[in-house]
């Protein structure tokens, strides 16, 4: 067996592993980071960009939002059933976190995910310029992998941990496996756990968040991310707190039909159940961890988006009703060619996609319930008609569904393997906590592993919070090992 020894071994090297690490050299420490995969950021490498509020790039855009209002809104939103330490904290922090990222050299711009978010998104502007998007976050975890190299931060790679060892109720190290299959020991006087959570260990979702998987496409994780943390928390005497994962709604095998799941992802189209009923003002389709919740209580957690030829012709000539971040604005240009391609797919079209000429005939080919289905489209133009939603008092968007063809999605459960709250309890510290409350000394946890300040429904008010909690949390803890370090 191969020895090591340092003063912090980091189980993993994702977006909350590379920050503890970082952080941790700065203040002196030495560190082992483990990581499983090739490459490190995990999750963090398929995304856009932290939350931070009162940065300077907020303040170079006139925007007012304060850490005060922010953090009232969040405690409110969570009915306060988190650790309002924590999150002040952290809130706190995250300006000081875009500083210490730009000095790394990477860049962002301020967006809000939708209409009535707030600008709190620092969205990385990818290597060599472009437009922030999906994947752009990749050069956020290159830069800051970089960093951790010059801070002398030790990288292994291919390298799972298997354990936490613990010696008197403390933990001592890990024990981690090799590309060779050669156990390693690693000595330490801390340990950061921060494996990214649950999100693609089927089973284990199953037994810890009451969500049934099979009902869920889960998407674009990365593949190690099936729970090793917690299990390890767990054996080593942690107590766990409820895991949610975030739950949204999507077009099914969205990345091969982009830019249909940009025109119905999100957006304001009449949205109805199995059995013909609305169940949401659909105006609050653009915040997608609402939409996901009321749609996972529908029959079968699907629902059905319908929108009618002229609607989809004045987006094509006027854009979108509601952008969004991850799309961009172009998905309705090439939205007939697009239908016709994905309903000629026999995996697709008749399936999830879905053309008729009279709503009686839609009701046939979805299995939606044809007298309801009528009856609520009729209702619709009503609204439309009178500009009032007598239903559920949607107030925007009100367009009939009046010029066939009618097109329909059925829209599926969808999940990001990487964005959940929950797992490990820890203390604003980030240490860990056993079933009595206590400290287990030496231990942390940080990310999505430790992420207990959302509640159930993730918050895309404040978009960005998921890489911010793990940029900002394994910050955070660094700096509470290196106070630690005093009392050895
Ligand atoms: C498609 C997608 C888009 C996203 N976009 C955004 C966004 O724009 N903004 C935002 O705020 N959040 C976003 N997120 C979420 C964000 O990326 C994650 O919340 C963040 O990366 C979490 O950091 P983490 O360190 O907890 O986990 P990760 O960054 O996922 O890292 C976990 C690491 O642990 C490693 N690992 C697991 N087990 C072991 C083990 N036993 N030993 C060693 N290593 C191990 C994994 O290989 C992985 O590298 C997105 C997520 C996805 C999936």
């Amino acid at each position: 067996m191969k020895k090591m020894e340092c003063d912090v071994a980091v189980v993993a090297l994702g977006l909350s592993g590379l920050a503890t690490s970082i952080a941790a050299a700065e203040q002196g420490l030495s560190v082992i980071g483990f990581e499983k995969m090739r490459v490190a950021g995990g999750a963090a490498n398929m995304g856009m960009g932290p939350f931070a509020v009162e940065s300077r790039l907020q303040k170079k855009k006139q925007l007012t939002l304060t850490r005060e209002e922010a953090f009232m809104h969040h405690m409110e939103y969570t009915h306060y059933s988190v650790d309002a330490h924590l999150v002040h904290d952290f809130f706190w922090k995250s300006a000081d976190t875009i500083d210490w990222l730009m000095d790394m050299g990477v860049d962002f711009e301020v967006a809000p995910y939708f209409p009535k978010a707030e600008w709190t998104a620092h969205n990385v502007i990818p290597e060599g310029g472009g437009r922030p998007g999906p994947r752009g976050a990749g050069t956020m975890v290159k830069r800051m992998t970089e960093r951790a190299e010059q801070m002398g931060v030790q990288m292994v790679f291919e390298t799972p941990v298997k354990k936490v060892l613990m010696e008197n109720g403390r933990a001592v190290g890990v024990l981690a496996v090799g590309p060779d299959g050669e156990e390693i020991e690693c000595r330490s006087k801390f340990v950061a756990i921060c494996t990214g959570g649950l999100g693609l260990n089927m089973e284990l979702t199953k037994e810890l968040t009451g969500i049934d998987p099979e009902s869920i496409e889960f998407f674009a994780g990365v593949p190690g991310l099936v729970g090793d943390g917690i299990k390890m928390a767990v054996e080593a005497g942690v107590k766990l707190a409820p895991i949610f994962p975030e739950l949204g709604v999507g077009v099914h095998d969205n990345f091969n039909h982009w830019e249909l799941e940009g025109a119905f992802r999100s957006k304001p189209e009449v949205a109805v159940n199995l059995d013909g009923f609305r169940f949401i003002n659909e105006e609050m389709s653009e915040m997608s961890s609402y939409f996901g919740n009321a749609t996972y209580n529908q029959p079968g957690h699907v629902c059905f988006e319908i929108v009618d030829t002229a609607r989809i012709k004045h987006y094509i000539k006027y854009g979108p009703e509601v952008l969004d971040q991850v799309h961009g604005d172009d998905f309705y240009e090439r939205f007939f060619e697009k239908a016709e391609e994905a309903l000629a797919e026999p995996e697709f079209g008749g399936k999830y996609f879905f053309k008729a000429n009279t709503i009686e005939e839609l009701a046939d080919m979805t299995g939606i319930n044809k007298e309801n289905l009528v009856e609520t489209i009729n209702n619709w133009n009503s609204y439309c008609d009178h500009g009032r939603d007598l239903e559920l008092c949607r107030t925007r968007y009100l367009y009939p569904i009046a010029t066939p063809p009618f097109y329909c999605m059925k829209m599926v459960m969808q999940g990001a393997a990487g964005i959940a709250s929950g797992g490990i309890t820890v203390n604003h510290k980030l240490q860990c906590l056993d079933a009595e409350d206590k400290v287990v000394p030496g231990l942390y946890a940080c990310g999505i592993d430790a992420c207990n300040i959302y509640g159930p429904t993730y918050d895309f008010y404040l978009p960005g919070m998921n890489m911010a909690f793990a940029l900002n949390s394994g910050r955070m803890a660094a700096e509470y090992m290196a106070e630690e370090l005093n009392d050895f």
